[in-house]
């Protein structure tokens, strides 16, 4: 085969490959383009997740097309349950099964697994966690014949699950070692009000502590703190953060830090082996898993992928909580940044301002009405790069 004729090859198809496939297309109507799922390869939105359960919807109700709709859409060939299980990147071929499969450029977009705390206990085996349509699926079952739910983890996915999980009927408790819910993101009287507000609408918190146990009791599971404190509940829902998934890279000697490492092309240190979405490290340790700087990566790669050099730059991009209870936008300043958090107004509705030594604004959360502002402090706040 001579290189013209070899595809395009994107090794995923979430909202990372699926947007790459989108932005190429835009530049490149002829080149083939092969893209390689190791799930069913539907397309969804999947913040969707976290707010579907109270809407009835179920995991196919999520869909927005097939595998072959969506291939049709982009223009590509998808090829669901395909799992590319080694890369070899000198010869530039990838092996699918039986098959071993050459690319002309290749696209890393293999998202994330969601980490497992390895807690003690019989019951570990039927913790939950959601970070696909399929794990939704399992989920969704579990909670259906549920009364309680209990969620290990108040970041961004835990709250938005305990508020939608609480709105349709069932019981909540969340637990989390920190002081207050998305205590990495937000100052304390905001992650108070937020608390305040879920706490109203029938969560139960469990804050500062940590789970000792999972121990089976029947069909239910019995939940023991490091304090002693111990419950039955139906469902353990896991929402402990994201792993990205950097195996394929990582045993093809291609850099890896806190994910696959790329540079401002989104190359990878191996050739025409390009990054993005939840699985790539974008500068210094800089992991982004959120929708916003995938949209902004695959634009750059696309030009990369025909040939442009572009180099990537990202504006802030504040994202907003699905946290109905108490409407939650956060904009976190940079890890390490010197400031502090000036908090004004009344709850629920805050405005908070993390300033540094020069009152110069570096990181925001918008609580209740304040959340109006959002587009004035994306232009008042500093680019993410
Ligand atoms: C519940 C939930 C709510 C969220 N809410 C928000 C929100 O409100 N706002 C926001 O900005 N972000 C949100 N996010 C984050 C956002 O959805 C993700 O950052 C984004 O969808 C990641 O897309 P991705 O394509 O990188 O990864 P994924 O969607 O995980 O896609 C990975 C793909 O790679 C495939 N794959 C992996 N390994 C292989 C292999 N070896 N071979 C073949 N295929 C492979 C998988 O099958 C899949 O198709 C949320 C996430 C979750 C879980």
């Amino acid at each position: 085969m001579s290189t013209a004729s070899k595809p395009v090859i994107i090794i995923g198809t979430g909202q990372a490959g699926t947007s790459v496939a989108r932005e190429f297309r835009k530049l490149d109507s002829d080149t083939p383009v092969l893209m390689l799922s190791s799930d069913d390869g539907a397309g969804y939105y999947k913040p969707n997740l976290s707010k579907a359960y109270a809407t009835g919807k179920d995991a196919d109700g999520l869909i927005t097309a097939d595998a072959a709709k969506l291939a049709e859409q982009l223009g590509v060939e998808i090829r669901p349950h395909a799992m590319a299980a080694f890369l070899n990147p000198q010869e530039k071929t990838l092996r699918v099964g039986a098959e071993t499969l050459e690319y002309s450029q290749l696209v890393l977009a293999t998202g994330a697994y969601c980490k497992r705390i390895p807690f003690e206990g019989d019951a570990v085996q039927r913790l939950q966690s959601v970070n696909n349509r399929l794990d939704y699926s399992r989920f969704r079952a579990a909670a259906d014949n549920a009364r309680h739910v209990t969620t290990i983890g108040a970041g961004l996915i835990g709250c938005e699950f305990a508020n939608d999980l609480v709105s349709a009927g069932k019981q909540v408790t969340v637990i989390d070692l920190l002081s207050w819910p998305l205590g990495r993101l937000l100052p304390q009287q905001a992650g108070e009000a937020l608390q305040a507000g879920l706490a109203e609408l029938g969560v139960r918190w469990r804050l500062q502590q940590s789970v000792q146990s999972l121990t089976t009791h029947g069909e239910q599971t019995s939940v023991t703190l490091a304090d002693g404190e111990q419950w039955d509940t139906d469902v353990v829902l896991s929402a402990v953060g994201l792993q990205p998934a950097t195996d394929l890279a990582r045993a093809a000697g291609i850099d890896i830090g806190n994910g696959i490492v790329v540079n401002a092309q989104l190359l990878t240190s191996a050739a025409d082996v390009y990054a993005l979405g939840d699985c790539a490290e974008l500068g210094a340790g800089l992991v982004l898993p959120y929708i916003a700087p995938i949209l902004h990566c695959a634009k750059v790669i696309a030009k990369g992928l025909v040939g442009e050099v572009a180099s990537l730059s990202l504006p802030a991009m504040p994202v907003v909580v699905k946290t109905p209870a108490c409407p939650t936008i956060i904009s976190p300043p940079p890890v390490g940044a010197i400031g502090e958090w000036r908090v004004s107004g009344e709850a629920p509705d805050l405005e908070c301002r993390f300033e540094g030594t020069n009152n110069e604004l570096l990181g925001c959360a918008l609580l209740g009405e304040v959340g109006k502002q959002r587009m004035a402090y994306q232009r008042e706040l500093p680019p993410v790069m």
